[in-house]
């Protein structure tokens, strides 16, 4: 029995393939449940919003259209959905457009950005307490917002071997206790475990995810979901499957199944 629920295509401009070929991987890899949560784009590219790694507006239709068609020779449930960042300036745009009129089965959250100065900047690039703490102020509304399912690489900030500090503690402590009291699940992420391994305080760690993060959050009992993030059709699996050695080396106990309904009746 293995998930994925974090699926990017090429839609993105920065992953291989189509939702096709990575339910032929699954098909043939196996697979209980398949989730496609492709970069989401933002309304109008009013800003920017990043819009080189992410579909357009009028992209998105065709994105689920095709995860939808795809699906159909899928031998698992296949769900339709979107990756986020999250700025409360947003929130009507993932809840009425994402959600409601593109009736996409899921978001989730992945804290790629802080808002600082009117700019967005990369979290594992950001320096100083106070955008720090702006940064962990963002994610833990965005877990409170209850919009989105799981969060994403929720250690990504450590990312690029930024050394474990007081400030990083405590963000991460009230990430944890976030997650914990709403119920949403944080993700271990299988992509960090395929990338290069970073010195970082006189240890050899990966980027993400990060062994003091996950042990808080093994402690504290939050709820953990092991994914991929697969950005080529031969990563569906196999990463999902690494995250959750991962977690089974560290003892950390991980849910198989999320709850998702298909929202459109078709489907
Ligand atoms: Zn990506
Ligand atoms: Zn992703």
């Amino acid at each position: 029995m293995i998930s994925n629920y974090h699926t990017h295509t090429k839609f993105c401009k920065h992953a291989d393939a189509l939702p096709y070929d990575y339910i032929a991987q699954a098909n043939k890899d196996g697979c209980t449940a398949l989730g496609f949560s492709d970069h989401c784009p933002y309304p109008h590219d009013e800003r920017d919003t990043w819009s080189n790694i992410r579909m357009k507006e009028a992209e998105a239709p065709e994105y689920l259209r095709l995860v939808r068609e795809a699906a159909k020779d899928a031998n698992f449930p296949v769900f339709a959905g979107f990756e986020c960042e999250w700025h409360p300036m947003y929130a009507s745009w993932y809840k009425d457009v994402l959600l409601e009129e593109l009736a996409c089965d899921y978001l989730i959250h992945g804290p790629h950005w802080v808002f600082v100065d009117g700019d967005f900047k990369y979290a594992p690039e950001i320096q100083g307490a106070k955008v720090i703490k702006d940064y962990f102020i963002n994610l833990v509304d965005a877990i409170q917002s209850k919009i989105f399912t799981f969060v994403a690489h929720p250690d990504l900030i450590m990312a690029f071997g930024r050394e474990w500090s007081k400030d990083i503690e405590d963000g991460f402590t009230e990430v944890i206790n976030a997650a914990y009291e709403c119920g949403i699940p944080l993700e271990i992420n299988g992509l960090g475990l395929s990338r290069e391994k970073i010195q970082s305080g006189g240890i050899l760690r990966y980027q993400y995810p990060v062994d003091k993060f996950w042990e808080m959050a093994g402690k504290k009992g939050v709820k953990i979901v092991c994914n991929a993030d697969a950005h080529k059709p031969q990563d569906v699996i196999v990463l999902a499957q690494k995250a959750r050695d991962y977690a089974d080396e560290r003892g950390l106990q991980y849910v198989e199944t999320l709850p998702l309904v298909h929202r459109l009746k078709n489907t």
